[in-house]
């Protein structure tokens, strides 16, 4: 039989025999929140647990179920956007990072996508290392993709933007029969200060470099596109999916040493 590598699809004792040879385990986390007018608003978790499974078949860690939502409070305006508070949020992580670690999982790597999780996994990561002495680690997807868009020729747009030509890729590869590419196109930004936004509402870029202006997503995008997907292939979603995994494969082969 092959390897189990979902947590949730495994008995007890599978799981506790699991612990005996190794204490890492994956955790994706993602959102529920607009992504345009052409992608699901499952994107964010769509992609961590795609990535988490892939990984996981090439490096024997497990994975544990999805958390699949987020603090995403500033795309509310969006019909089917679900967000918890961060306070919601971080309490929630200290409980399931908690039940993981009374059982004994000691490295816990996050594949998360949204950057409105950063701030409950931070506060949870840094709490856990001083009261349990246990690694918590965090992928920052879209970051890691967004350093990744030099490097693939064929892209038109070589940074991360939601919704844009790289996301709208990754899905294509994963679950094309999601993306409608007859309403993908290019969004209409408003400008913040005169200066064009960054990878996400509430970053802009000034002077070229990162400023966090926390605004609505209404206040900087009409259709909640940020940059352009019309170019998106599923080609170049799967030369980038093929660049994370490795990358976040030699990672998990490293920290499972440790
Ligand atoms: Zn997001």
């Amino acid at each position: 039989m092959r390897q189990k590598i979902l947590l949730s699809e495994m008995s007890w004792p599978e799981i506790s025999g699991y612990l005996k040879e190794n204490d890492c385990i994956i955790i994706p986390i993602g959102s529920i929140e607009e992504e345009g007018l052409h992608l699901p608003v499952n994107v964010d978790s769509l992609i961590a647990l795609e990535i988490a499974k892939i990984v996981a078949d090439r490096t024997k860690v497990i994975v544990a179920p999805l958390i699949p939502f987020g603090y995403s409070e500033w795309h509310m305006e969006y019909c089917g956007t679900i967000s918890l508070m961060t306070e919601t949020l971080i309490q929630v992580l200290r409980e399931y990072c908690g039940s993981l670690i009374s059982h004994g999982f000691r490295k816990l790597v996050f594949f998360n996508p949204h950057i409105g999780n950063v701030a409950a996994i931070s506060q949870v990561g840094f709490e856990f290392r001083k009261k349990f002495g246990v690694l918590v680690t965090m992928a920052n997807i879209w970051g890691i993709i967004d350093k990744m868009g030099q490097e693939v020729d064929k892209l038109s747009e070589k940074s991360f933007r939601h919704a844009g030509e790289m996301m709208t890729s990754m899905v294509l590869a994963f679950r094309p029969d999601l993306v409608d590419m007859t309403k993908a196109r290019e969004g209409v930004e408003k400008p913040m200060l005169g200066e064009s936004n960054n990878r996400a509402p509430g970053e802009i870029l000034f002077h070229g470099y990162p400023i966090e202006v926390y605004q609505r997503t209404k206040e900087t995008s009409n259709s909640g596109i940020m940059g352009n997907p019309t170019n998106a292939t599923k080609e170049n979603g799967e030369i980038l999916i093929n660049k994370i995994c490795e990358v976040l494969s030699n990672f998990i082969n490293k920290i499972k040493l440790t």
